[in-house]
C-alpha cells in the first residue's frame, strides 16, 4: 500500500494544506533528491523530512543536536501513531536497546540520533543493518565554524553520504546568512542538491530598537502600554538579572517566571509548561529559553542586553507572532553591552580567527541597533534579501533625526589622541567623558588630567549624549574599544574624522532628543 504526502498530512497531522514550499520540498525528498532547506523558524521545517520519512521505505534518521527536546517530539511524534524514537547519552541502556531493536525489526518511522552517536563506528554499524529512508539534518548550520552555533561533531555528518550515497539527504536550517549557506553547501557536499530558500520576513513583527537609559522602567512601559495581559518572552544575558528583572516586573504586578540554566531542572520544566498553558505570562530568561518552544500567540519578545550576532537575534525574536498576528521585537541596547561584550570575546578561549568571527557577529548586531535605514531591510539584508522599507519599524514610522556630530567626534578622538601621544595613556569611555565635561574627579587629578588643552572642551552635550556619540563611532567602526578594561582607541578612519575629511551624521537618540541638543556646535 503507498500513501501519498497529501494524505499523511491529513490523516496523520491533521492539516489540509501545505504551507509555503513544502510540498515542492517533500515531493523531492520522497522521490530521492538530496535538498538544503533555509526556511525562517516556525516556517514548518519538520513536516519536510517527516512526511517522507514516513512515504519512502525504511526509517527517517534525524540528526538533531537538541538532545534536551528529542523526548518531547518523540512523545508528539507517538501522540500522532507515528512510530518514532530516539538515541542519545542521556539514555537508559534498556531504553536503547529497545530502540535499535525496533530499528532493525523495521518498526520505526524516524529515528532521531544526537550527532556525536554518529562518531562511533557502533552506531553506523548498526544503521547498516536496517533500512534508511533518508538522513535528515536539522539545525544545519551548525556545521558552518561562521555561525554563530558551531558543533565540531557536526563535521562527521559528511561521512554519511560517502557511506550511503544512495540515501536522500535534506538539510535544514533557520539561519541563511549567504556565508552560512555556502559554508553548509561545501561541508556537507550539497553542492548537487535542490535549495529551496524561504522569505525571512516576518511582517508581522513590528521592529523596535531603542538605546538604554533606565531598561527596566522602558520595559515596563512596553509591557504595560503596548502588551498589558500578553504572552512574552525577556531575554537578558545573565542569570543574575534574569532573577532581578522577573522580579521586578512581580512588583509590578505582571505575572512574571525566571528561566535559566542555574534553575533544578523540575523548576525549569514547571515554569515552562506554565508559559506553554497559560494566557498573558511573561518569561524571563536567558537564551537557554526557547529552542523548539512552539506557542503560537507570543505577542512580544523583548531583548535587555544586546544579543551576540544579529543570526541570534532573528532566532530569538521569531518566537514572537508565529501566529501571523501583530507582534513586537523590541530591544534596548548601550555602550556598556557593547564593552562588555568586546571584553568577552577578547578574553574568550579560541583561537583568533574564531575571536575575529564573534566580533562580526557583535559588529552587526551592534550596526542594526545604531542604523538610521528601516530595520527589516538591514535585517533581510543581513540574510542576503533584498527589500524596500517596509513601513512596520521604528525608523520607518519615526525617522530618527539627525545631527552633525562632525566637532563632537573630533573633539573626543582628540582626546583620545592627545592621551595616547602626550602621556601614552588610554581610557575607558566614562574617563574620557569626565575630561569632555571637565569634571575634576579622583581620577582627573590623580592623573592631572584638567592640564590638557582638551578639558572641559565637551560642555555643550550631557553625558548621555557623550555616550550616544562614542556608541555611534563603534558601530561605524570610527572607533575601537579594546582589552580588559573596554580602553577606547582610534581606528584607521578615524584620521579622516580629524582632518575635516569625512562628516559624521550622528542620530539623536529618542530619549535624549529632549534634552540639549548642541547649537550649531563651534
Ligand atoms: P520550524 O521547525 O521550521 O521552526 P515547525 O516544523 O516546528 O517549524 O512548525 C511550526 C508550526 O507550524 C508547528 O506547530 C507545525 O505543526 C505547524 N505547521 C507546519 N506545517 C503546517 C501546515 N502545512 N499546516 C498547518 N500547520 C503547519
Ligand atoms: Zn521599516
Amino acid at each position: 500500500m503507498t500513501t501519498t504526502p497529501n494524505e499523511v498530512l491529513r490523516r496523520i497531522f491533521g492539516y489540509d494544506t501545505f504551507r509555503g514550499e513544502q510540498q515542492e520540498i517533500i515531493d523531492h525528498v520522497v522521490s530521492g533528491g538530496d535538498a538544503l532547506v533555509l526556511m525562517p523558524t516556525g516556517g514548518g521545517k519538520s513536516l519536510c523530512y517527516q512526511i517522507p520519512a514516513l512515504v519512502r521505505q525504511g526509517t527517517g534518521v534525524v540528526i538533531s543536536p537538541l538532545i534536551a527536546l528529542m523526548q518531547d517530539q518523540v512523545d508528539a511524534l507517538t501522540a500522532l501513531g507515528v512510530r518514532a524514537g530516539f538515541l542519545n547519552s542521556t539514555q537508559e541502556h534498556a531504553e536503547r536497546d529497545a530502540v535499535e531493536k525496533s530499528y532493525l525489526s523495521g518498526d520505526l518511522d524516524l529515528l532521531y540520533l544526537a550527532p556525536e552517536r554518529l562518531r562511533s563506528e557502533q552506531t553506523l554499524r548498526l544503521l547498516a543493518r536496517g533500512r534508511i529512508a533518508l538522513f535528515a539534518i536539522d539545525e544545519a548550520h551548525c556545521v558552518a565554524q561562521w555561525g554563530h552555533d558551531f558543533r565540531p561533531d557536526y563535521l562527521q555528518l559528511s561521512t554519511l553520504h560517502e557511506r550511503w550515497p544512495e540515501v536522500p539527504r535534506i538539510a535544514l536550517t533557520a539561519t541563511a546568512t549567504p556565508a552560512t549557506h555556502t559554508e553548509i553547501t561545501k561541508r556537507l557536499g550539497l553542492e548537487g542538491a535542490r535549495h529551496f530558500v524561504a522569505s525571512f520576513d516576518r511582517p508581522n513583527i513590528h521592529y523596535a530598537l531603542e538605546p538604554k537609559n533606565d531598561p527596566k522602567r522602558q520595559l515596563l512601559r512596553l509591557l504595560t502600554g503596548e502588551h498589558e495581559g500578553d504572552a512574552g518572552i525577556v531575554y537578558c544575558l545573565s542569570r543574575a538579572s534574569v532573577e532581578k528583572v522577573a522580579a521586578f516586573l512581580q512588583d509590578h504586578g505582571i505575572t512574571a517566571l525566571p528561566y535559566h540554566a542555574g534553575l533544578d531542572a523540575r523548576t525549569r520544566a514547571a515554569h515552562q509548561a506554565r508559559f506553554l498553558r497559560e494566557d498573558g505570562l511573561v518569561m524571563v530568561a536567558t537564551i537557554a529559553f526557547g529552542m523548539g518552544i512552539d506557542k503560537p500567540d507570543v505577542r512580544f519578545v523583548a531583548h535587555l542586553d544586546l544579543p551576540k550576532s544579529v543570526e541570534g537575534y532573528y532566532q530569538e525574536t521569531g518566537r514572537a507572532g508565529r501566529d501571523g498576528l501583530p507582534a513586537t521585537a523590541w530591544l534596548a541596547y548601550g555602550l556598556q553591552d557593547v564593552i562588555q561584550q568586546r571584553r568577552l570575546i577578547d578574553t574568550s578561549e579560541g583561537d583568533d580567527a574564531h575571536r575575529r568571527r564573534l566580533s562580526a557577529h557583535l559588529d552587526a548586531m551592534f550596526a542594526l541597533c545604531e542604523s538610521v535605514e528601516c530595520r527589516r531591510v538591514r535585517l533581510l539584508d543581513y540574510f542576503g534579501q533584498e527589500s524596500t522599507p517596509c513601513g512596520n519599524c521604528d525608523t520607518c514610522q519615526t525617522p530618527p533625526a539627525t545631527w552633525d556630530g562632525t566637532i563632537a567626534a573630533q573633539k573626543l578622538m582628540s582626546t583620545v589622541l592627545r592621551l595616547k601621544r602626550e602621556r601614552g595613556q588610554s581610557f575607558g569611555a566614562g574617563h574620557l567623558i569626565d575630561i569632555l565635561l571637565g569634571r575634576q574627579t579622583d581620577k582627573v587629578q590623580q592623573f592631572d588630567h584638567a592640564s590638557l588643552t582638551v578639558f572641559g572642551i565637551g560642555t555643550e552635550l550631557s553625558e548621555a549624549q557623550w555616550r550616544a556619540v562614542i556608541r555611534q563611532l563603534l558601530a561605524r567602526d570610527l572607533l575601537a574599544v579594546t582589552g580588559d578594561y573596554g580602553v577606547v582607541a582610534l581606528t584607521p578612519e578615524s584620521t579622516a574624522v580629524l582632518r575635516g575629511e569625512h562628516q559624521v551624521m550622528l542620530r539623536h537618540d529618542p530619549t535624549t532628543k529632549t534634552s540639549k541638543v548642541p547649537k550649531k556646535a563651534k
